[in-house]
């Protein structure tokens, strides 16, 4: 058993904060939680303690390609990169950005598009406890249309018996969730662009339907207003991305289909990047305020967000959750807001809500400890003093 100990802990949810506060780890799991001095006498348990520092649990990033290459200077070489290598260097590569990631405090990953089920492999090497990583949530290769939004993953389906097969083999593949291309995106030389629909709403409900068949929920990539509204009228769990655009430059941001979202707790994962300070600079502000007001939007109708950056995408790395959870903070949400999504919320919306994303008796002992207080600004997410994963010390 060991005990980690803080000058403050924020166990989950926001409001709750331990001065002093300590979890007590046993094997994998958290054992206990509570001030320090009541935990401190427990026998047989080596103590630590963080003077300066605030204990909270791991973060997730619900939106990573942990087989794209982040450094690539450009879109075509990343896909180019996928599509020429091997199997073993696209694992290699996904460990080391797990590893990454974990590294700087994310204990939960969620995989949304790799190659062959690369990734689900690379959770289960994880779990076993043969490599160092976060725990993983996968999706496998995207379903989309031939020649479509990253097909070069190997997810395109031409008709309704080619998308069933597809759910049927990543469902083989050992995945735990169904992604699918519903608009279409930027990274894909000659698909569809972002606002155009990749497939109509039956579509989307066969794939929702053969998924539920196999007890996997669906996540919807979808930057179009239609095709966001024909994802949730399908059934699908979360909507990636959530742009609510109809044209270049044309967004239409649509109240009803948010008010079912916020109704059916169908959550929205907006994908942002660490890169968003540049691109708001690069745009007039009606322009910045048109593509990323749409947080504020979502959230004030009641839509639960998660938070994800896309890592794996040019100049997007695994490491800096922390520098993307910013913008939230730019546009007006709270830090302690912000945290709580991170953790409780993201844990919750992946159905992990008993697993992980707070600090309590009987969860994953997945814990964080950070310099300074992330109530008062999100950047000292990155100031990583310590973190566990499933009771592992991460060094
Ligand atoms: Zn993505």
């Amino acid at each position: 058993m060991k005990l980690i100990s803080a000058d403050r802990m924020l166990p989950g949810p926001a409001g709750d904060c331990v001065d002093d506060g300590a979890v007590l780890v046993d094997g994998a799991r958290i054992a206990a939680v509570g001030p320090r001095e009541q935990l401190r006498h427990r026998e047989h348990a080596e103590h630590e303690h963080f003077p300066g520092a605030t204990l909270l649990p791991g973060l997730i990033n619900a939106h990573v390609h942990l087989v794209f290459d982040d450094t690539a200077p450009d879109s075509a070489t990343l896909v180019e990169r996928v599509r020429t290598a091997s199997d073993d260097e696209l694992r290699a590569q996904a460990a080391e950005h797990a590893r990454q990631a974990l590294r700087s405090g994310v204990t939960t990953l969620r995989d949304c598009g790799d190659r062959g089920g690369i990734t689900a492999r690379l959770r289960d090497d994880i779990a076993a406890g043969h490599l160092p990583g976060p725990r993983l949530i996968t999706t496998g290769p995207p379903l989309t249309v031939p020649a479509g939004h990253c097909w070069f993953l190997g997810g395109a389906a031409g008709t309704d018996a080619e998308l069933r097969e597809q759910v049927r083999r990543n469902a083989r593949l050992g995945v735990d969730m169904i992604k699918v291309m519903a608009s279409g995106g930027q990274i894909t030389p000659g698909s569809a662009p972002s606002w155009q629909s990749q497939f109509d709403r039956d579509r989307l409900r066969l794939v929702v339907a053969e998924a539920e068949h196999r007890g996997l929920p669906v996540a919807a990539h979808a930057h179009g207003t239609t095709a966001i509204r024909d994802a949730v009228a399908a059934g699908v769990h979360t909507v990636e991305h959530c742009s609510w655009m109809t044209g270049p430059g044309e967004v239409h941001r649509d109240a009803a289909t948010a008010a079912e979202m916020a109704a059916r707790g169908v959550h929205a994962c907006t994908a942002s990047s660490r890169n968003w300070r540049r691109i708001i600079d690069s745009l007039p502000p009606e322009v910045a305020d048109r593509v990323y007001g749409r947080l504020p939007w979502l959230a004030e109708r009641g839509v639960g967000l998660i938070t994800g950056t896309d890592a794996g995408l040019p100049s997007s790395p695994f490491d800096d959750l922390a520098g993307a959870l910013e913008l939230y903070v730019h546009l007006g949400f709270t830090a302690e807001h912000v945290v709580e999504m991170a953790t409780t919320t993201s844990a919750a919306a992946l159905g992990l809500g008993e697993v992980t994303g707070r600090l309590a008796p009987g969860l994953d002992a997945d814990l964080l400890v950070v310099d300074g207080d992330p109530r008062t600004g999100v950047a000292a997410l990155g100031a990583v003093r310590a973190v566990l994963a499933r009771g592992a010390a991460v060094g």
